[in-house]
C-alpha cells in the first residue's frame, strides 16, 4: 500500500501530526493508499510556501507569457499518453469512477490549461477618460493573492484543473485540499507541475479532514480567496468563516437540476439524455438532470421507453470498459443514496425501477446501486427538492411551458437544466425561464473551457471556465496620477 506525503513547496512533506488516513478503492471495499493527516500546521507551511511563491520567489518576478508557457507545458504533460493513463487509472481507484469517462476527461483537461494558457498575457487593464484635465486615470488588474482551493471527491482532477488553471494564470499561487476520500490524484498531478517547470510554492496540496486542515485555510490570514466545491452544508459553513477576514469567495454547491421533455422533442435522442444524466458517474455528479420533466401527453410512452434503456446498464467494476456504472464513491454517500431512496417510497412516490442496492456477481461486496426510477412524485416532496448526488431520478408531469417554468424553478437550486423540443421559440423561452447557470437544449452535461459554469440561487457563486473564470482571480486597482505642475493652489479643494 503507498504512502503519500503532502505536497508543499515543491516537495514531499511528512504530515506535522505524524498520522495517516486510509484511502479506500469503493469497488474492492479496501483500503489501497494511505494519505497525510493534515492539521494546522501542515496548512501553515503550505500558506507559508505560497505566500512567499507568489510575493518573493520567481513566480511574482515572471511575466504572464512566461506563467502561459508553463501552463502550456502542464497541458502538455497531462496530454501524454503515460501520464493520463496513470491519473485516470489513480482516480478510478480512489472515487470508483468509470475508467472509460476518465479517460474522456483526460483528454479534455489539456484543454483548459492550454485555454488559460493563452489568455495569462491578456489580461488587460484600461487607462479610463477622466473628468479631471490634470489626471491620468487607469486601472490595473493585479492578481488576488493566495488561492486555498477545497474541492470534492467526484472529480478531482477536473476540480484541480478549473480552480487552478484560472489561478495560475492571473499569477495567483493555491493551496489545495482535495476531499480526504480521493486525494491521490491530486497528489500525483501537483508533483507533475514541478516537472512542467512551475516554481515551488505556487501549488501545494495538503490532505486530511476538512475541520482538521480545511478550515484552518479558510481562516488563514495570508489566504486572499477561496474556492470551494462541495455540499451546500460545508459550502455556508466556509461562506460565513471566510466573511470574518472578508475573503473573496467562489462556490460550486449542489444542484436539483430539471431536465425537461416537450411532447415535440426527438424523443430517442431526449431518452438518452435523460439516461445519461441522470446515471452517468452513478449519479454523482452536482449537474445531474435527476428531476425528469416530462409532458403528460407523452409520459407513458417516454417512461417505457427510458426504463427500457435504463434496465440493460451495465454495473460493473469500474476499470473495465465495457463497464457503464460503477459503485458509490464513499461509505456516507452509499448510505445517503439508501435513505433517499427509502424517504421517497415512504412519501408515496412509485418506485418503477431499481430501489435497492444492487448485488449479484462482480458487485457483492461493493457500495452498488442499482439505477432507481420513481415515477407519481410531486415537486413538493423531498425526493424533488434534495440533491441525492446518486442514480436516483424522479419523474414528474406537466402540462404546459408555464407548469414546466414553474417546476422547474421550484427548488433553492439553480445549477443547470435541460431542454428537449424541436421548437426553436420555445427553446429560446425556455433558455431564458429557467433560473439555473447553465441550460442544454437538445444535449445534457456538455461542458467546455470556454464556456462558464456556475450556480444561480443556493447552488453558489462566482463562474468557472471561460474568460469569467480568470476573472474570479484577479482585483482591480485603480491609479490615478496628476499631471499638474506645482503645488495646486488650495490643497482642500477637491480635484
Ligand atoms: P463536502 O462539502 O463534504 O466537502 C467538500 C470539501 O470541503 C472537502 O475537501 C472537505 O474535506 C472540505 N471541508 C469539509 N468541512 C470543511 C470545513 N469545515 N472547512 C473547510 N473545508 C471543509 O462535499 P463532498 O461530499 O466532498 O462533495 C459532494 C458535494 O459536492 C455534492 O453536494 C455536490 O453537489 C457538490 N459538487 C458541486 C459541484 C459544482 O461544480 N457545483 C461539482 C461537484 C460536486
Amino acid at each position: 500500500m503507498k504512502t503519500y506525503q503532502h505536497w508543499i513547496n515543491g516537495a514531499h512533506s511528512a504530515p506535522a501530526s505524524g498520522e495517516w488516513l486510509d484511502t479506500e478503492d469503493p469497488y474492492r471495499g479496501e483500503a489501497w493508499a494511505r494519505i497525510p493527516r493534515g492539521n494546522k500546521e501542515d496548512a501553515d507551511l503550505a500558506v507559508a510556501a505560497a505566500h512567499h511563491a507568489m510575493h518573493h520567489g520567481p513566480w511574482s518576478k515572471m511575466t504572464a507569457s512566461e506563467r502561459g508557457r508553463i501552463l502550456r507545458k502542464i497541458g502538455d504533460l497531462l496530454a501524454d499518453p503515460k501520464n493520463a493513463q496513470r491519473l485516470a487509472e489513480v482516480e478510478s481507484r480512489d472515487n470508483g469512477k468509470i475508467l472509460a469517462e476518465m479517460h474522456g476527461q483526460l483528454k479534455y483537461l489539456p484543454e483548459h490549461w492550454y485555454y488559460f494558457a493563452g489568455l495569462a498575457d491578456k489580461v488587460e487593464g484600461a487607462v479610463l477618460p477622466v473628468d479631471k484635465p490634470d489626471m491620468l486615470a487607469m486601472t490595473y488588474r493585479e492578481p488576488i493573492g493566495v488561492v486555498a482551493a477545497l474541492t470534492a471527491w467526484n472529480s478531482p482532477l477536473m476540480f484541480f484543473t478549473i480552480k487552478c488553471a484560472p489561478a495560475l494564470a492571473a499569477g495567483c499561487s493555491v493551496v489545495l485540499k482535495p476531499s480526504e476520500f480521493a486525494s491521490v490524484s491530486s497528489l500525483e498531478f501537483a508533483e507533475l507541475t514541478k516537472e512542467a517547470g512551475l516554481p515551488d510554492g505556487v501549488i501545494n496540496v495538503v490532505t486530511g479532514l476538512g475541520t482538521e486542515v480545511g478550515s484552518p485555510l479558510v481562516e488563514h490570514p495570508d489566504v486572499a480567496k477561496i474556492t470551494f466545491t462541495g455540499s451546500d452544508k460545508t459550502g455556508a459553513k466556509v461562506y460565513e468563516a471566510a466573511a470574518r477576514t472578508m475573503k473573496r469567495v467562489a462556490m460550486e454547491l449542489g444542484g436539483k437540476s430539471p431536465n425537461i421533455v416537450f411532447e415535440d422533442a426527438d424523443l430517442d435522442q431526449a431518452c438518452v439524455g435523460a439516461v445519461a444524466g441522470i446515471f452517468g458517474a452513478a449519479g454523482q455528479m452536482c449537474t445531474a438532470g435527476s428531476r425528469l420533466l416530462v409532458q403528460n401527453s407523452i409520459k407513458e410512452k417516454f417512461t417505457e421507453r427510458l426504463l427500457g434503456m435504463a434496465r440493460d446498464l451495465k454495473l460493473g467494476d469500474p476499470m473495465k470498459p465495457d463497464t457503464q456504472i460503477g459503485p458509490i464513491a464513499t461509505p456516507p454517500q452509499y448510505e445517503k443514496v439508501l435513505h433517499y431512496i427509502g424517504v421517497a417510497k415512504a412519501e408515496g412516490a412509485r418506485c418503477i425501477l431499481g430501489g435497492e442496492p444492487a448485488t449479484g456477481p462482480g458487485l457483492d461486496g461493493s457500495q452498488f446501486v442499482q439505477p432507481t426510477v420513481f415515477t407519481d412524485v410531486t415537486n413538493r416532496m423531498q425526493i424533488a427538492q434534495e440533491e441525492v448526488f446518486g442514480p436516483v431520478l424522479s419523474i414528474i408531469g406537466f402540462d404546459d411551458e408555464e407548469e414546466a417554468v414553474q417546476i422547474g424553478n421550484d427548488v433553492i437550486y439553480g445549477l443547470a437544466a435541460g431542454v428537449w423540443t424541436r421548437d426553436i421559440g420555445r427553446a429560446i423561452r425556455m433558455s431564458k425561464a429557467l433560473k439555473a447557470g447553465m441550460v442544454w437544449v437538445n444535449t445534457y452535461r456538455a461542458y467546455s473551457f470556454l464556456v462558464p459554469i456556475g450556480g444561480m440561487k443556493q447552488s453558489g457563486l462566482g463562474r468557472e471556465s471561460g474568460i469569467e473564470a480568470i476573472n474570479e482571480y484577479l482585483e482591480t486597482k485603480s491609479v490615478m496620477i496628476s499631471t499638474e505642475s506645482g503645488a495646486p493652489s488650495n490643497p482642500f479643494l477637491q480635484r
